[in-house]
């Protein structure tokens, strides 16, 4: 009996042992590792193991092509196991799953009938870990890890034993026996072998060798292997290819899809630089593979050289008088931009090649920009293009991205002059004043190229890489604002501004215009509804709040939507007829009731006009003073520029305290509060001081202002009352809402001249200088309280 310590635990094993022959296979100890016995004698031998103590010699064969091996095939040195598992198998076979122990060496084989039995030396040693081992440890760990990489038969996780085991040497070098994939020889000679500074000696060899055969073995598979695949595919291809002729029943290389961008080629009478450009595409398409990215990307290319249209040009209609009836059938009054239009005709008649400015429509939403140029398309009978161009703030969305991936596109106005189908159509270009401008480049710098006649016979589109002639078209573009179309821009347009309509206009409007195509749109006729003209005046007055008419079309749209309703579900043909009364049966309640303006003077409170984006405003200024030590607070939705403007105007009133008669301490004691109470659209823009100032001193004299008054202009710190813009557009609200006397800057005068007379109607206009003569104009005199402050508080 000899007795072993395993994981901890004590083995007792017998010196007289059952010998398993192996054919094939070295096991080392510690290994794990299943056999299958088929052989009597093995069968014999695991029989006896198992009734025993299950314990067993495992030795190898010399030869492992011997079914029945004598004492003298088998090697000497083996190792002693014990059997963790045995399965006996419905074949008479036993699988047993072994794990090796210790080495063994047989001193003396046994005579005993049936099977092998041998007296057994354990081979325990433990070599001291030297310097020497420890390197060549290290040295065959790293070898085996590269080894397990290379070799495909070896699995990954053996990275893992690798570590665990490393901290073993002997069970590690065992390890690394076990696991080099070699010959039963070999590993016998490595079993043998009983110092461990000769076994990793042996390794190291070893595995550098089969390093090499490897890493030889991987190369040449590569090459094999690229081979194999190029000849492949261009197998397949080429099978593919004739699959796709042979479908087509034609001969020769493609020539259905060749034939067809001949044909479109010729048919498309390309120009010269272009022509030259397709037959070079085509020639590459010719010799490039049919399914390829590449192929798709160049037959992308000239389906857009093809179909932007190059030659195909619109006969004009020129006759004036037709076009002005056009005009007039689709816009009411509009006269201004309608008779800029017609000279723009005449002219291209006399010239026929007019290298005019480009138009600009500049005005508020819904005033008919958009449908004014649809309109100048249809007089002139050519086609109509639009492109928004709000929030472009790429240079390639105007001029396109290069060709060099897939789904790269020209730019929008090539885009769009394949829509045109023609060379010369109406191409309108909305919302210039909306673009903007980043890291990736300027669209304005690119729409100069496109808007300016002496160089758009050559744009280049950086997709279409071929000079595209615009120099035919006729540009209209639109803006909300003239002040944010950049500066080049403007240098080329025309301005043509459409400031808004009056109350009567728009009754007009939705008279004859949008009331007739909203019935058609809704499938009415004429005698299912009906709107009368004061619901129409409701209508426009408490339910929109605009300068265009896009809000009371969408509000009549609501109607005829609700009468057709009606219409079909009850199957009711009698005519419904909108009227004042009934409005809110369709509406709901009004948006915008009816404000009427205060009747009485008021002190501290003055109304000023403005101007936003949506058309001309009022503006209503109160200041009230409180107790207190000279603050100075504003609130409500208020621009930077107003917050100057009412420091200017306080500054003003303090410096002409005297002459106002106030009080010159005023600032010493009492707060100030500036309020803007109508703060839903964001109002800018100096044209507010008057008012502020105004408001601000009647509070400080108590004196009231003047009902029924409104007033526009900036002040500087002298009393100068400065100039204003969008003049028309204030006077536009201000007749809306009622007011009678407009004090407007005397720098403004003269542009009253061109203001329509209707927008004047009604409407008293001061023109001022000075701060003196508004004050004049505005606050009633002789009504003046005493100045008595608590009075006012
Ligand atoms: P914009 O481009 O100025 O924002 P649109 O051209 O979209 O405005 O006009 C909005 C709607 O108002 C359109 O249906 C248009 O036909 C109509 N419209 C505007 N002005 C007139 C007008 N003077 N006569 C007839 N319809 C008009």
């Amino acid at each position: 009996m000899e007795k072993i310590i395993r994981n901890g635990t004590e083995i007792e094993i017998n010196n007289r042992l059952p010998v398993l022959p192996l054919k094939d296979v070295i096991i080392f100890p510690y290994m794990i590792f299943p056999l299958l016995i088929g052989r009597e004698s093995s069968l014999k031998a695991i029989e006896e193991s198992l009734i025993f103590d299950k314990v067993i010699f495992l030795i190898a064969q010399k030869d492992g092509t011997s079914e029945d091996p004598e004492k003298e095939d088998l090697y000497r040195v083996g190792v002693v196991a014990q059997i963790l598992q045995a399965l006996k198998l419905p074949n008479g076979l036993i699988k047993v799953l072994v794990e090796g122990l210790v080495r063994g060496r047989i001193s003396r084989f046994l005579s005993i009938e049936g099977h092998l039995q041998a007296r057994i030396k354990i081979i325990e040693k433990s070599d001291p870990v030297t310097t020497k081992i420890k390197a060549k440890l290290r040295r065959t760990a790293s070898l085996f890890k590269q080894y397990v990489r290379l070799n495909r038969n070896l699995p990954d996780e053996l990275f893992l034993s690798i570590e665990n085991n490393l901290e073993y040497p002997q069970r590690f070098t065992d390890f690394v026996a076990a696991h080099i994939q070699k010959g039963v020889r070999i590993k016998q000679h490595i079993l043998e072998m009983f110092s461990m500074e000769d076994q990793l000696t042996e390794l190291i060899k070893l595995l550098a060798s089969e390093m090499e055969i490897l890493k030889f073995e991987k190369d040449l598979e590569e090459k094999v292997g690229n081979r194999i695949q190029k000849s492949q595919r261009n197998l397949y291809l080429q099978e593919q290819m004739r699959a796709i002729q042979e479908e087509l029943g034609e001969e020769g290389e493609f020539n259905g899809e060749f034939a067809f961008l001949n044909e479109k080629m010729t048919k498309a009478k390309l120009p010269e630089q272009a022509a030259e450009k397709a037959s070079e595409e085509l020639e590459k398409l010719r010799n490039t593979p049919p399914f390829s990215p590449e192929a798709t990307v160049i037959r992308n290319y000239l389906d857009w050289l093809l179909s932007v249209p190059w030659h195909k040009k619109t006969k004009d209609n020129l006759a004036i008088k037709e076009a002005s009836r056009i005009l007039d059938e689709d816009h009411y009054g509009l006269n201004k931009p309608k008779e800029r239009i017609l000279e723009h005709l005449a002219v291209l008649k006399l010239s026929k090649k007019m290298k005019g400015p480009i138009l600009c429509f500049v005005g508020p939403p819904g005033v008919g920009k958009t449908s004014l140029g649809k309109s100048v398309a249809r007089a002139m009978g050519r086609n109509f293009v639009r492109v928004s161009l709000g929030g472009i703030r790429d240079e390639a969305e105007i001029r396109g991205h290069r060709r060099t991936y897939i789904g790269s596109m020209p730019g929008k106005i090539i885009q769009y002059m394949k829509k045109a189908k023609s060379v010369n159509p109406v191409f309108l270009l909305d919302e210039v004043d909306k673009m903007s401008m980043d890291f990736r480049g300027d669209p304005s710098a690119a729409l100069l190229e496109v808007l300016d006649p002496e160089q758009n016979c050559g744009f280049s589109d950086h997709y279409l890489e071929v000079d595209y002639d615009l120099s035919k078209v006729l540009f209209i573009t639109t803006a909300n604002l003239q002040s944010q179309i950049p500066e080049p821009l403007q240098d080329r347009m025309e301005i043509i501004n459409l400031p808004g309509y009056l109350e009567h206009e728009k009754l007009e409007i939705a008279k004859g215009f949008l009331i007739p195509k909203l019935l058609n749109g809704h499938g009415l006729k004429a005698n299912n509804l009906e709107f009368g003209d004061f619901a129409i005046l409701q209508i426009i007055r408490t339910y929109t709040r605009e300068a265009g008419v896009r809000n009371l079309e969408r509000e009549l749209a609501t109607i005829c939507r609700k009468v057709a309703k009606t219409i079909v579900q009850l199957a009711k043909r009698k005519k419904v007829i909108v009227t004042r009364k009934n409005i809110q049966n369709y509406l709901g309640i009004p948006k915008y009731p009816e404000r009427l303006l205060e009747c009485d003077n008021l002190i501290g409170a003055a109304i000023g006009l403005a101007w936003t984006r949506y058309g001309g405003d009022i503006l209503q200024i109160e200041v009230s003073l409180m107790q207190g030590k000279g603050d100075l607070s504003l609130t409500g939705k208020l621009g930077d520029v107003m917050k100057e403007s009412a420091k200017a105007a306080l500054s003003y009133a303090r410096t002409n305290a005297n002459k106002l008669s106030i009080n010159g301490e005023f600032w010493k004691t009492q707060d100030i509060h500036i309020h803007i109470p109508e703060g839903a659209t964001p109002k800018d823009g100096p044209s507010a001081g008057i008012t502020i100032g105004v408001a601000l001193i009647s509070a400080l004299s108590n004196t009231p202002v003047k009902r029924s008054l409104a007033m526009t202009g900036e002040i500087t710190l002298r009393g100068n009352v400065l100039g204003i813009g969008g003049l028309t557009e204030k006077l536009l609200a201000a007749q809306r809402t009622g007011i009678k006397t407009v004090i407007i800057p005397y720098e403004n005068a003269k542009e009253l001249l061109e203001i329509d007379q209707r927008v004047k109607k009604g409407l008293k206009i001061v023109k001022v200088k000075k701060m003196e003569e508004v004050l004049k104009e505005s606050l009633v005199s002789g009504e003046r309280s005493a100045p008595n402050l608590k009075k006012v508080i």
